[in-house]
């Protein structure tokens, strides 16, 4: 569905709102709108043309009138299309340095409808530990709906190897390639254009052959895989973009108009769109993405230096840290903002990369008793699955967000039940981490 720009800003595209009417305050500063935050507070809140509020009001109007037949302001009716989703698709494809954005209900439908502009028949190549909802997706509802097959391949480690693991799962029926970086929860990061130039120049793979980054870990603040190469950029909204853990949405960005098309030709067809509100509140939550990567950044690495620096943890896994294997490609990945954003001593090499960190217990991995303790006995984080609000979250992903991936796959992927991953929200920094001893010594580590 192409819904023309119009005078109040409202048109579908990041690029329709910069090119459409002189009538259009948004049109006259978009050249203005340069600096991230600029572009995350005035993007799609344009103030409204009739009555001057700065802020758009949340129109929850299901129709909207014509003043003759098929003649309309830009909407018809809000499945096909919605001033707050639009407003919100707009904000978001511009941090991506996308041209378009197609929100959704959820995550999972966003996933849902990239699979579905996909030919019957055909074959994905995915990371190995993505999203276990997307695994679900790939394994129990790509095949037996369209017959899509999917390999899963490891693509982070020595260039060599995953060359040769990449290469050898591509095929010419391959439609999809599905990266997910950093993963989850064991914070792999993949090298995005090693990975493009693999399925580019792979003779074996159509030129159409279209690549998605899952970016929810990132979020664009940090990371914005379109200029890595990517095709198609897509995020769990529930997560950093909403921010607030009050909002269940998803979004993909994107440059390729013609898959564009396509994908907001299945979104009005299918239908899993996000109501009025929630596009509100999560446009709402997305003016302060900045500030909120910067501090979750800034305590993660901080939290993450504290717990390596801790008798009783093995290993801590923050690509932010040197000691990550992935730490040079998470230096040459991350955006430069949020490198030059951080001003503190470099001296060890370590820098802010989102907010997520995990860490593994010294204790036998099959005993789930030593972290029980340590969870039980922490006072500020919550125990929780999800990730991305404003307040610190932690898990024990054996048991929890990857409770039914297979044992021998959680032991291949290093998911025991002495790995704890948190979700370090924006409490005081120093707080988190006394609440982090006190809880380790409360386990008696
Ligand atoms: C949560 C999540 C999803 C799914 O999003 P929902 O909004 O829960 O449907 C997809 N990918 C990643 C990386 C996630 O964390």
């Amino acid at each position: 569905m192409t819904v023309p720009a119009v005078a109040n800003g409202s048109g579908h595209t990041a690029s329709s709102s910069t090119a459409s009417s002189s009538q259009n305050d948004a049109g006259h500063h978009a050249a203005a709108f340069q600096g991230f935050s600029t572009k995350a507070i005035h993007i799609g809140s344009e103030p409204n043309p009739a009555t001057g509020a700065v802020i758009p009001p949340i129109s929850l109007s299901s129709t909207f009138a014509q003043d003759g037949i098929g003649n309309h302001k830009g909407y018809e009716y809000s499945r096909s299309g919605n001033p707050n989703r639009d407003s919100f698709e707009r904000a978001v494809a511009a941090l991506e340095n996308g041209t378009r954005g197609l929100a959704f209900s959820s995550g999972s439908a966003v996933t849902a409808t990239i699979l579905n502009s996909m030919p019957a028949g055909s074959h994905v190549v995915s990371v190995n530990d993505v999203y276990g909802g997307t695994y679900r997706y790939f394994t129990k509802v790509a095949t037996a709906s369209q017959g899509i097959t999917t390999s899963f391949v490891q693509m982070d480690g020595a260039k060599d190897e995953v060359k040769e693991r990449v290469n050898q799962a591509i095929r010419k029926e391959t439609s999809l390639v599905w990266i997910e970086t950093p993963t989850n929860p064991t914070l792999r990061v993949i090298d995005v254009p090693l990975i493009v130039s693999l399925v580019r120049s792979h003779p074996l793979a159509s030129p159409d052959v279209k690549i998605v980054v899952d970016n929810t870990f990132m979020s664009p603040w940090f990371q914005n895989p379109l200029d890595l190469g990517a095709d198609l950029v897509m995020h769990s909204v529930t997560k950093y973009l909403n921010g607030h853990s009050d909002v269940v949405m998803g979004i993909a960005a994107l440059n390729d108009d013609e898959w564009a098309d396509r994908l907001a030709f299945l979104q009005n067809s299918i239908g899993a769109v996000p109501s009025p509100f929630d596009s509100w509140l999560a446009l709402r939550g997305l003016k302060t993405l900045s500030l909120r990567m910067k501090a979750h950044g800034e305590s993660a690495l901080a939290i993450a230096q504290y717990l390596d620096s801790h008798p009783a943890i093995e290993t801590v896994i923050y690509p932010g840290l040197p000691s990550h294997p992935g730490h040079e490609v998470a230096r040459r990945q991350v955006t430069k903002r949020a490198r030059s954003a951080h001003t503190a001593s470099t001296e060890s090499g370590a820098f802010p990369y989102g907010g997520m960190v995990s860490f593994r217990l010294k204790v036998d991995p099959s005993d789930d008793a030593p972290a029980d303790k340590v969870l039980s006995s922490l006072r500020i984080f919550t125990l929780a699955e999800s990730l991305g609000g404003v307040e610190s979250l932690i898990e024990l992903p054996s048991k929890m967000t990857h409770g039914s991936v297979a044992l021998e796959d959680r032991i291949r992927l290093g998911i025991g039940h002495n790995l704890i991953r948190v979700s370090v929200g924006l409490e005081e920094t120093s707080d988190l981490i006394e609440d982090l001893r006190q809880a380790l010594a409360a386990a008696g580590l």
